[in-house]
């Protein structure tokens, strides 16, 4: 791995473009303090005599232009979020102020950061692991409550701590393993082959539980897609609008409004939901509803959950036949809509058809909270949410992933009295995984990955 250099002074601008209230240069390194020195005027000391975790109001100043009015802080080695020396510039939120600060603040001596580049160094100077970085992107990311909650639980180290655990119970067995092997005339003992197998046994189930938590932590994070369909003027807009809580797909009593797919996404249960209101699936009558009907089809296709509407005060149609039909390999919400009118549908039909179905009215946003818990039920699929360790990131997952089946291969191979040295080598593979999802051991490529994610000035 090309090594990082980590003696340049990085800065970057870290709030988003654009206007704001307030945007903040951010600056971290060696020569932070300096720089500020050199382009901060204020009535008191000089940044570079102010103490840790200070604020300080004053101006930045070049060759006697002042560009911006500014409060400035400064957090001292090694307290801080890269462990470097940091400081940040509060300007006014316009992008000409930001741009000209940080124009200066390089022009003194620093770099422009990469993307990422101060979680980076936080993790290449060992304030946080490489799951902890990682957390940074999701809590930035995240869409609901429960993703942040995710998100924040990782960075504080909750995965890290649980890695860890089984690391620790990795090396004993090895450092036992290892004891036996280095010995071979002294013969392990039953005892103690019984006691290695269930610490590995141990390891392995607290393994294998991480893995199955995963799948809770992936909605929680990426949410689902759900998919609205239903024949033209059911009510899917209407539908849409209750569960939105605000008007913002159109509703008219003309048939065939909804031209094309509308996708917004929601909070259900802290799980977010990725709503696509599909055209009616009808005859086309256009080019444009040609393609409406394609792409409806399609995301039907690629749903987790699909909603198909009916309209309670009329008989089934050819085309609810017709959508009923396409819908057989899907896992379906089936709903009768508009029950505060006359009903003539035929519900026995329905029943029949479906296992999960609801009456609802759109209109008066009756059973809407009924739906919701539906939805959220069929989600989680009887998966209690704990506020346990969960992993919701593909890599982690892919490594917990291998580092189990290494594990349970050693335990098969203990108990058919496999060598002691091809059980270790199991191990330590095992061992070699779980440094990986902690960044123990990486590659230059690998961080390159990871942090190419970010945005610059995080
Ligand atoms: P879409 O074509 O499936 O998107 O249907 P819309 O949501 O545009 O609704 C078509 C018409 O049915 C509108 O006039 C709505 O006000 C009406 N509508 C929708 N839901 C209900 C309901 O629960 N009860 C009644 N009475 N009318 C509804």
């Amino acid at each position: 791995m090309e090594k990082e250099d980590l003696t340049d002074t990085i800065a970057a601008i870290s709030t988003p473009i654009g206007e704001g209230g307030i945007g903040i240069v951010r600056i971290s390194g060696q020569k932070a303090l300096k720089i500020a020195d050199k382009i901060f005027v204020s009535l008191g000391a000089k940044p570079s005599a102010f103490k840790t975790y200070t604020i300080h109001y004053g101006k930045i100043v070049e060759s006697g232009n002042v560009l911006d009015e500014v409060i400035l802080t400064v957090m001292r080695a090694p307290k801080t979020y890269t462990k470097e020396d940091v400081v940040e510039i509060n300007c006014h939120g316009g992008i000409v102020a930001l741009r000209d600060v940080l124009e200066l603040v390089l022009k003194n001596g620093a770099r422009l950061a990469h993307s990422g580049e101060f979680t980076k160094r936080a993790f290449l100077n060992g304030r946080i692991d490489l799951a902890q970085a990682e957390a940074v992107i999701d809590i930035i990311r995240a869409k609901t409550d429960s993703a942040l909650r995710l998100g924040l639980n990782q960075l504080k180290g909750g995965l890290s701590g649980e890695i860890n655990k089984y690391r620790e119970s990795i090396l004993d067995i090895l450092a036992q393993l290892e004891a036996s092997i280095d010995f071979p005339d002294e013969e392990i003992s039953g005892a103690d082959l019984k006691h290695l197998s269930d610490k590995i046994e141990e390891v392995s189930a607290g393994l294998e539980g991480l893995i199955e938590n995963s799948r809770c932590a992936r909605i929680l994070r990426e949410g689902i897609h759900l998919v609205i369909c239903g024949k033209p003027n059911v009510g899917k807009s209407s539908l849409l609008n209750a569960l939105l809580k605000e008007e913002r797909a159109i509703v008219t009593p003309l048939a065939g409004t909804t031209r094309d797919t509308i996708e917004e996404v929601i909070d259900i249960a802290g799980i977010p939901i990725r709503i696509v209101d599909t055209a009616g699936i009808l005859e086309p009558r256009d080019l444009v509803e040609k393609k409406a009907l394609m792409r409806s089809r399609k995301e039907i296709a690629t749903a987790d959950l699909v909603i198909i509407l009916f309209d309670g005060s009329k008989r089934l149609s050819k085309e609810d036949t017709l959508l009923i039909k396409k819908l057989r390999t899907k896992t379906v919400i089936a709903i009768i809509n508009k029950i505060d009118l006359k009903q003539k549908i035929e519900r026995k039909k329905i029943l029949r058809e479906f296992k999960n179905v609801i009456d609802i009215s759109a209109k008066k946003s009756k059973n809407i909270v009924l739906l919701e818990k539906m939805i959220a039920d069929l989600i989680y699929g009887g998966l209690v949410l704990t506020e346990s360790v969960m992993v919701g990131n593909l890599r982690h997952i892919q490594l917990i992933r291998k580092a189990q089946k290494n594990i349970a291969q050693a335990r098969e191979s203990l108990d058919n009295k496999l060598s002691l040295e091809f059980i270790a080598q199991d191990i330590k593979e095992s061992l070699g995984f779980l440094d990986e999802l902690l960044g123990k051991r990486f590659s230059g490529d690998l961080l390159e990955k990871i942090f190419s994610e970010f945005c610059i000035g995080k």
